[in-house]
């Protein structure tokens, strides 16, 4: 019976007998003992670990992203108002400054106007 679990994760090096652990995910490897290249067969290869492996990795890059998007919000909230602040000061430039304009025109429409009545009647 241990010889039978043996079989399942140790792989017999074919030049000097010895009991190599294969690497996980490996699909060669030199001996331990005589360094003697070492195919390792598909049954063999322990295919668990490298997913052990990517899972963290995958919880990592989701871990970074969480602790990075409150920071870059907090970057970009100032230039955001900034923007903002400086799109309502625009908006409303552009309404006054027409007004402003037509007013000051009236203004001197009817300066002119009154000049002229003046100038007439006297
Ligand atoms: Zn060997």
């Amino acid at each position: 019976m241990p010889e039978n679990t043996m079989n399942l994760t140790l792989i017999k090096c074919p030049s000097c007998g010895g009991p190599n652990d294969p690497s996980p995910g490996a699909s060669q490897m030199p001996c331990a003992y005589c360094g003697a290249n070492l195919t390792i067969p598909k049954e063999m290869r322990r295919g668990a670990n490298p997913v052990v492996e990517k899972k963290p990795s995958a919880e990592n890059a989701a871990h970074t992203f969480e602790k990075n998007a409150p920071d870059l919000l907090r970057k970009a909230q100032p230039i955001a108002v900034k923007a903002w602040n400086a799109y309502a000061y625009w908006t409303w430039i552009r309404r006054l400054l027409p007004t402003c304009l037509t007013l000051l025109a009236i203004g001197f429409i009817a300066c002119v106007a009154l000049g002229i009545v003046f100038a007439l009647f006297q």
